[in-house]
């Protein structure tokens, strides 16, 4: 799962440092960056692989997203 995220190995998003520390947490470990304190989880940035739900939940909430847009953008003009 590294291999898919960082290929080239650890590389933080903020800083593009390569130094980085381990934490673990209680659901996953995470990254911390030690040049800029920069935390990144393997998940992050793929929310569909950050969890077990089936995939047909996350439409039902991305359409519900969407619905609530719809309805919210008149008032915000
Ligand atoms: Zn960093």
């Amino acid at each position: 799962m590294v291999q898919a995220r960082w290929p080239d190995g650890f590389r933080c998003r903020r800083c593009e440092g390569k130094e980085y520390g381990l934490i673990h947490g209680r659901r996953h470990k995470r990254y911390q960056c030690r040049s800029c304190r920069h935390e990144a989880t393997l998940t992050a940035g793929t929310i569909l692989g950050a969890t077990k739900l089936p995939l047909t939940t996350w439409f039902l909430a991305f359409y519900l997203v969407g619905q609530a847009k719809t309805l919210a953008s008149p008032h915000s003009l």
